[in-house]
């Protein structure tokens, strides 16, 4: 048996994929095993998903074989599901029954909705995580005109509720404001009867956003048809709508809800301390009392300067991955960790085909020169992983 040091990457998400990398890079030949885990043979492009998920873009366009992206030689690809962390015996198990073992383990496995308790929200929303989740909700988009049109008595079902005004909400709902016309020509329905809400709780929408960038937002949005619900919780998800405010009843057919996400339960199960599911790494990316434990991205927990958590971002995955790559590196080598420093490249938030607000450093951007620097965004981080073949691959349909 081998006596080199096995790196474990759970999740090959933002930052898995970059941590993989990074390490493949950075090792030297024989320095240490590296196996990445992912649930699906292919990375999916998070940041992309509200487009597929309301029919605006192919689905194909939002993923990319893991392949494709890392070095076989160099890192073990495994296809499988993570069914449990077991910190004692430093193992991973995997849903066909196996186990890995570890000396390094990096957990990037992403967040799971956070549904503030909201009775049948769990049970009865749809929610924008995965390939697998968009298909659901694309497909679900159109029965729901072709069910409209065998039985007109059921207006709900032209009714869309979208709950969470946060970046996701906001996306998602700007690409359904733009595709509900061509499914209303494609189903001969009357535009007038599709209803959408966007409904939050919090008193603006895109909580903590320039004020006057949201304002923007929202124009354009309520321009587009959608209906704002600003300041009004939902109280209940039912299977036939919503109850928000003041008993209020909203029937809808499709409620998708993107109001908050958390960390991953298996991270709560393994026995770390959480917060809302997510852990408080410590400068080094480690978790608390495990020096050769990592968890980057969604699961992590980290304070700004100002002691305000990070949101969880792509932004802060890939650059954690980096980080964290560079810290194992060093670990095995007895050199020095490097303290993580979050460098905010600035937030650009979509608002459906060719208008987007953002933020860069002190500059505000809106319109279509937002929705270009989304466009650079988003090719930026092909670049990144795939460099030039998936720029050109995947870029030009972002
Ligand atoms: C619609 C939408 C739009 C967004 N837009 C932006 C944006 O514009 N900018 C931005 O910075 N952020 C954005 N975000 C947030 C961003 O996508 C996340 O913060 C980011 O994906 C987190 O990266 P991660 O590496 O923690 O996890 P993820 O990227 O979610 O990756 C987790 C990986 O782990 C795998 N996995 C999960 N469970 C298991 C398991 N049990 N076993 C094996 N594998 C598993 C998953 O399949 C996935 O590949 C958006 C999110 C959404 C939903």
């Amino acid at each position: 048996m081998s006596n080199i040091p096995k790196i474990v990457i759970l999740g090959a998400g933002y930052g898995g994929i970059l941590t993989a990398q990074r390490l493949q890079k950075e090792l030297n030949y024989n320095e240490a095993d590296v196996t990445l885990v992912n649930k699906h043979d292919y990375h999916y492009f998070t940041t992309h998903l509200h487009m597929p998920a309301a029919g605006t873009d192919k689905m194909e366009n939002a993923r990319v074989s893991i392949s494709k992206l890392i070095d076989e030689f160099k890192i073990d690809f495994v296809k499988a599901t993570v069914q449990q962390i077991r910190l004692q015996d430093k193992k991973v198990l995997l849903e066909d029954g196996s186990a890995l073992s570890f000396d390094y383990l990096i957990i990037a496995m992403g967040g799971e909705p956070e549904t503030f308790g909201i009775p049948g929200m769990a049970e009865h929303a749809m929610n924008i995580r995965s390939i697998n989740s968009v298909r659901f909700i694309r497909q679900h988009i159109e029965f729901q005109f072709a069910r409209y049109k065998r039985d007109q008595s059921r207006t709900e079902c032209l009714t869309f509720v979208v709950g969470g005004a946060g970046f996701t909400g906001i996306e998602f709902v700007a690409e359904l404001a733009d595709r509900i016309p061509k499914l209303c020509k494609e189903y001969d329905v009357d535009p007038e009867l599709v209803k959408i809400y966007n409904i939050e709780a919090a008193p603006s929408a895109l909580p903590g956003f320039d004020p006057e960038l949201v304002e923007y937002a929202m124009d354009v949005l309520k321009k587009k048809g959608v209906t704002f619900k600003i300041g009004t919780a939902i109280k209940e998800c039912t299977p036939d709508g919503v109850i928000v405010g003041e008993n209020e009843f909203i029937k809808a057919g499709t409620v998708v809800w993107t109001g908050g996400i958390r960390g991953n339960h298996m991270i709560e199960e393994a026995g770390f301390e959480t917060m809302r599911g997510r852990v408080k790494v410590d400068e080094y990316l480690r978790a608390p009392g495990h020096d050769n434990i990592y968890i980057i991205g969604d699961n992590s927990l980290m304070f700004n300067p100002e002691g305000r958590p990070y949101p969880p971002t792509a932004q802060i995955a890939m650059q954690q991955g980096v980080t964290c790559a560079h810290n194992i590196v060093a670990s095995i080598r007895n050199q020095q960790p490097k303290k993580f420093v979050f460098s905010n490249k600035g937030t650009v938030a979509s608002l459906g085909k060719g208008e987007a607000i953002g933020v860069v450093g002190n500059r505000k951007f809106k319109g279509f020169i937002a929705a270009q620097l989304k466009k650079a965004v988003d090719i930026r981080y092909l670049f990144i992983i795939g460099g030039i073949p998936l720029v050109l691959k995947k870029g030009k349909f972002f």
